[in-house]
């Protein structure tokens, strides 16, 4: 299995490249992101739960996150492999991810770390505010909120595979092709 994690702040062109990925791969995408937003669209419990925490910038809970994520893997017995897009967002997250995946006999083969400037982000977000019709997008003061939890939470992920010798880090700039070109000689 080629599991691979896509990583990178808010706007950073996780979902856009993944899109290409999984197709150049035969993987599953695996966005923590959308399967809140298919729950909140759907009005169920964990929908209603979710939109509390996203319309504030702030992360779902921890364990809420970990056992849907999980749940979201075992319905897929048929894949390839996946691209967790959004996921691990935390420390704690990722710890549960490789102990999840090594009871099935499996891991994680790298991280892929999109890096972009922050005044790029922001008008990157805004830009797709008009399409994605994304509250949180929308917002530049819930746009603000996530970069902060992206640097204060999510950041130290990145050494979490750093220290397994798991990490690459991926110059997120330029046209949609040259990222995907350096994406695909990361992962080799
Ligand atoms: P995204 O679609 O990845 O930009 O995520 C949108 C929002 O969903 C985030 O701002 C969080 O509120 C929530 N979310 C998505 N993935 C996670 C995660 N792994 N852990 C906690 N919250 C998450």
């Amino acid at each position: 299995m080629r599991n691979l994690v896509l990583f990178g702040p808010p706007g950073a062109g996780k979902g856009t490249q993944s899109a290409f990925l999984v197709d150049h791969y035969n993987l599953v995408h695996l966005s923590t992101g959308d399967v809140f937003r298919f729950n909140i669209k759907g009005e169920t419990q964990l929908g209603k739960l979710a939109q509390s925490y996203m319309d504030k910038g702030e992360l779902v809970p921890d364990a809420v996150t970990i056992s849907m994520l999980q749940q979201e893997v075992e319905n897929r017995p048929d894949a390839n492999g996946f691209i967790f897009d959004g996921f691990p967002r935390t420390t704690a997250q990722a710890q549960a991810l490789d102990q999840f995946l090594e009871g099935r006999g499996d891991s994680i083969e790298c991280m892929l770390s999109l890096e972009v400037e922050v005044e790029e982000l922001k008008k990157r977000l805004l830009a797709r505010a008009a399409t994605s019709g994304r509250a949180d997008d929308a917002d530049i003061d819930v746009i603000q909120k996530r970069i902060d939890v992206y640097n204060s939470e999510t950041a130290p992920v990145a050494h979490f595979y750093k220290t397994a010798g798991k990490f690459k880090s991926i110059d997120g700039h330029g046209s949609l092709g040259d990222i995907t070109g350096r994406l695909v000689d990361a992962i080799g």
